[in-house]
C-alpha cells in the first residue's frame, strides 16, 4: 500500500507516518514545514519506503504512481500559530483540501480528513456529538481555522457524494504527546515548558474553561481503524476525561515538581469555555477508545520536553 499523509512532518502526521510505515507501507510525506522543520521525520529518511516532497499543498500536486490512501492532515493547528498565519490557514483548509480530494478521485485513493472540534466553536451542547452543527464565530479571530475545516468537510463530503470517493472525516479533540513543538502556543506544550524552566504557569482566564486530552497514540488508532472504515460522516475522536485548565496546571505543576506559581493572562478571544467529546459513535462504529490515562500520557509527555529543554 502507498500512503500520502500531508503535513506529515507535523505533530500527528509524523506518528502517522511512522504508524503506517510500522504497518508495512509506503510512506510519502508532503509538507511546507510553515508551522516547523524537518525534525519530526529525521528518523524516518532511512527508511526506504519513506520518501519526502517540500510541497505547499494548496497549490496543485503531481504524484507518479498509484496513491492507495491520501490522509489531509496540512493546517496550522495551534490557536497561536493560525493566528499568525490566517490566510495559508484558510487556503490549506480549502484549497489544499480541494487538491488532495482531485488526488484521490484520480487515483481511487481511500481518503481521511484531518478535522477538528473547532467545528463545534463555543459549544451550547456538551458533550458535543457528531450531529451537533456547532456555534462558530465566522468573522472572528478563531475564524480562519473553524471555517476553513467546516468548509474542508462540506467539500469532503461532496466529493463523497457528487464522485463516489471513499471518504473518511476525523474530528479531533485536544491530542498531545512526544514531538509537539515546545513553543507551538497550545496549553500542553506551554506549561510543561514552563514548568520545567521554572518559570510562572500562565493559565488564561480564571482557568475555569474546560478541555478533555487525548494521548497521541491513542488518536493514531483511532485514525487507522477510520481510514479502512466503511463509514463516510465525520467520527469525534478524542479522551472524554474532561478537566478545566486551572486544575490540569495544576496536575502539570504537581507532575513536574516545580514550585512555580501560577499566573493568570487574559482569555482569548472565542476561547471556548467548554470541550468535551461524545466518543459513542467511535465505539460503535470503530471498536475504539482511549487507553491511556492522563497521568500516563503527561509522564511521557513531560520526559520528552525535558530533553527539550535540557537540549
Ligand atoms: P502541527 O502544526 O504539528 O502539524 C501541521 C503540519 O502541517 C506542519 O508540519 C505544517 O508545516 C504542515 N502544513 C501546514 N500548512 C501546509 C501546507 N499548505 N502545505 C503543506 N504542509 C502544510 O499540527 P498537528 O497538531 O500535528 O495537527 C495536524 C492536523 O490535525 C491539523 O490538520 C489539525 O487541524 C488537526 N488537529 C489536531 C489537533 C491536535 O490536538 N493536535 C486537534 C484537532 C485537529
Ligand atoms: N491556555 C492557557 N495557557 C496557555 C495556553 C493555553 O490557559 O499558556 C488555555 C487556552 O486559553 C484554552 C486552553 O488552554 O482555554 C487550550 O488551549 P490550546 O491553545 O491548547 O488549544 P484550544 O483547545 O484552545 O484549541
Amino acid at each position: 500500500m502507498r500512503t500520502l499523509i500531508t503535513g506529515g512532518a507535523g505533530f500527528v502526521g509524523s506518528h502517522l507516518c511512522e504508524r503506517f510505515l510500522a504497518d508495512g507501507h509506503e510512506v510519502v510525506c508532503v509538507d511546507n514545514f510553515i508551522t516547523g522543520g524537518g525534525g519530526n521525520i529525521e528518523h524516518l529518511r532511512s527508511n526506504a519506503r519513506f520518501s519526502f516532497i517540500r510541497h505547499d499543498i494548496s497549490h496543485h500536486i503531481e504524484i507518479d504512481g498509484p496513491v492507495d490512501n491520501i490522509l489531509h492532515f496540512a493546517s496550522p493547528a495551534s490557536p497561536v500559530d493560525y493566528l499568525r498565519h490566517p490566510i495559508p490557514t484558510l487556503k490549506v483548509g480549502s484549497l489544499g483540501t480541494h487538491n488532495t480530494l482531485g488526488l484521490a478521485k484520480a487515483k481511487k485513493s481511500r481518503y481521511l480528513l484531518a478535522s477538528t472540534s473547532e467545528v463545534y466553536g463555543d459549544p451550547e451542547v456538551h458533550p458535543q456529538r457528531e450531529e451537533y452543527w456547532g456555534n462558530v464565530n465566522p468573522i472572528g479571530v478563531r475564524g480562519v481555522y473553524d471555517e476553513a475545516k467546516r468548509f474542508a468537510e462540506a467539500m469532503t463530503m461532496a466529493y463523497h457524494r457528487s464522485h463516489g470517493v471513499n471518504t473518511h472525516i476525523v474530528r479531533i479533540f485536544n491530542t498531545y504527546g512526544e514531538r509537539m513543538r515546545l513553543d507551538d502556543g497550545r496549553v500542553v506544550p506551554n506549561l510543561m515548558g514552563q514548568a520545567l524552566r521554572g518559570e510562572p504557569l500562565t493559565v488564561y482566564g480564571d482557568g475555569s474553561q474546560t478541555r478533555s486530552f487525548c494521548y497521541v497514540a491513542d488518536l493514531v488508532e483511532g485514525i487507522s481503524r477510520l481510514l479502512f472504515a466503511d463509514f463516510h460522516d465525520p467520527v469525534n475522536l478524542g479522551n472524554p476525561n474532561e478537566v478545566s485548565i486551572l486544575d490540569f496546571a495544576k496536575e502539570i505543576l504537581e507532575l513536574s515538581g516545580a514550585n512555580s506559581r501560577i499566573e493568570f493572562r487574559p482569555l482569548p478571544q472565542d476561547d471556548p469555555k467548554v470541550r468535551r467529546p461524545d466518543i459513542t459513535r467511535a465505539k460503535q462504529v470503530l471498536g475504539w477508545e482511549p487507553k491511556i490515562e492522563r497521568r500516563e500520557g503527561m509522564r511521557r509527555t513531560m520526559e520528552h520536553f525535558r530533553n527539550k529543554v535540557n537540549a
